[in-house]
């Protein structure tokens, strides 16, 4: 995961612009961030690790003076998390500089990688800075430039890259992550990962980009072509499940109301008796409501999140990434003691977070837990840029649903079916990504993905 902004403003102050775009979009990786920003003779570009907030201040956005910029940030799924693999890259070509910001996995990086010149020199570990390259050592204008890429790069990747005149903006012929464009005032434009960057800045929707897509903006306007392909779709269902913002849309479809859909699809398939409904928060909350709503229980809230603390799965490192659940949650005892609690949450991966909420709950006196999740198991890693452990480590890919529920303490346990999963999104089967649930990915090599599942 990463999120990434492209912003074309004529007479505006781009960094800016990037900065809050970043802001909203930082529940998309919270590593490193950074701007880069033309003015249409020279880029400027800052970058760092940690948290927006703590990398730019009023100083540094004053020094990213420009109309074009491009912005990213940073949830290291390839390459390890050193500030060499922050984004936006600067790469130079014969046709002029470039910023590049990347979200995604790519699936063929060593076979791309063994293309490059061998006088071309890697400073970064990640897979973002070979699909870079080969723009570099790609030939002519930048559009066919990104279009040869497209022919060659599989795997997940939505780009913005600037230029010192234009804003280019691509998404893979899968269109697995998502990428969306807006107008802003006079001539000007924003892309963004999800829409509710948009709306941050003030920026008009326009549409999603469309799989295989590659934007050119500049001061003539924007122009669009689509790069041909036989492939079929594959947009990463676990957008909907957990990592957009739920004020976000996606294909037309507002996350929230496909949550609250997947939370009343989920009381339909697994009913409970029951006194209260609760969600972890925050993501599981639009799925909670819809669950309460459906079974006509009250929904309270069972847990309160301290939002000064970070997502905890974000942190790469396992030990913090255990103690930070402890920290992060505090139950509301009055909502809790005595109760039969149905609590709803998005997804278990390792099953880390779950024993704990569970635990948790029956330390604040609740009599009987009944954990409901809005997503099938996760039977499978993703290979395509979200962080979701390997087939060792996914609770699901090695053990019964009833062994999940010994282990995690619940009462009950219930998960989403596939089907409804898919009602929920208003999507077709075929148009999505699912391989952590059914282990089929639209674009990954079948060397990545043999394994036989214990269970
Ligand atoms: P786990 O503790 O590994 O079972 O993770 C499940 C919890 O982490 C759920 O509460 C999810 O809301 C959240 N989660 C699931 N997938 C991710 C992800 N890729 N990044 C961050 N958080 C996640």
């Amino acid at each position: 995961m990463c999120g990434i902004t492209g912003i074309f403003a004529p007479g505006h102050d781009a960094a800016r612009l990037a900065f809050f775009g970043l802001y909203a979009l930082q529940h998309r990786g919270q590593e490193s961030a950074g701007i880069a920003v033309s003015d249409g003779g020279t880029i400027r570009s800052h970058r760092e690790m940690g948290l927006l907030s703590a990398i730019f201040d009023e100083e540094i956005l004053s020094g990213l003076s420009g109309h074009i910029a491009t912005g990213h940030t940073r949830y290291s799924t390839s390459g390890s998390s050193v500030v060499v693999n922050a984004q936006p890259l600067l790469e130079t070509t014969e046709i002029g500089d470039f910023a590049f910001a990347h979200n995604g996995n790519l699936t063929n990086t060593d076979e791309l990688r063994d293309t490059l010149s061998p006088t071309t020199i890697l400073q970064a570990t990640s897979d973002s800075e070979v699909l870079a390259k080969l723009i570099v050592e790609s030939d002519g204008p930048m559009m066919e430039r990104i279009a040869s890429i497209m022919n060659r790069a599989r795997g997940a990747y939505s780009v913005v890259l600037c230029t010192r005149d234009q804003l280019f903006a691509f998404r893979d012929p899968w269109g697995v992550r998502p990428l969306c464009l807006g107008t802003y005032g006079e001539g000007g434009f924003v892309v963004a990962s999800e829409s509710c960057a948009l709306a941050t800045l003030g920026a008009t929707y326009v549409r999603d980009i469309a799989p295989g897509e590659i934007l050119q903006i500049d001061k003539h306007g924007l122009k669009s072509i689509v790069v041909p392909t036989d492939e079929a779709t594959g947009l990463c269902m676990f957008e909907y499940i957990y990592f957009a913002r739920p004020d976000s849309t996606l294909n037309g479809r507002a996350i929230y109301m496909a949550r609250h859909e997947m939370g009343k699809e989920l009381a339909k398939e697994y009913p409970v008796e029951a006194d209260v409904v609760m969600a972890v928060p925050d993501s599981a909350i639009p799925g909670g409501l819809g669950y309460a709503q459906q079974s006509g229980l009250p929904f309270v809230e069972g847990l309160i999140k301290n939002r000064y603390i970070g997502r905890t799965f974000i942190s790469p490192d396992p030990t913090m990434r255990a103690r930070g659940v402890q920290l992060k949650f505090n139950p509301v005892v009055e909502n809790l003691k005595d109760h039969r609690v149905v609590v709803v949450d998005d997804s278990i991966v390792r099953g880390t977070t779950t024993p704990r909420i569970v635990q948790l709950l029956r330390d604040a006196g609740a009599k009987e837990v009944h954990v409901r999740i809005t997503s099938p198991p996760i039977k499978h890693p993703c290979f395509l840029g979200v962080d979701m452990a390997t087939y060792d480590e996914l609770i699901a890919a090695n053990y019964t649903v009833d062994e999940i529920r010994q282990k995690i303490g619940a009462d009950t346990l219930g998960y989403l079916s596939l089907d409804a999963l898919i009602r929920a999104t208003g999507r077709k089967r075929e148009e999505m990504c699912l391989g952590c649930l059914t282990g089929a990915y639209p674009n990954v090599p079948a060397a990545h993905q043999s394994r036989e599942l214990a269970v």
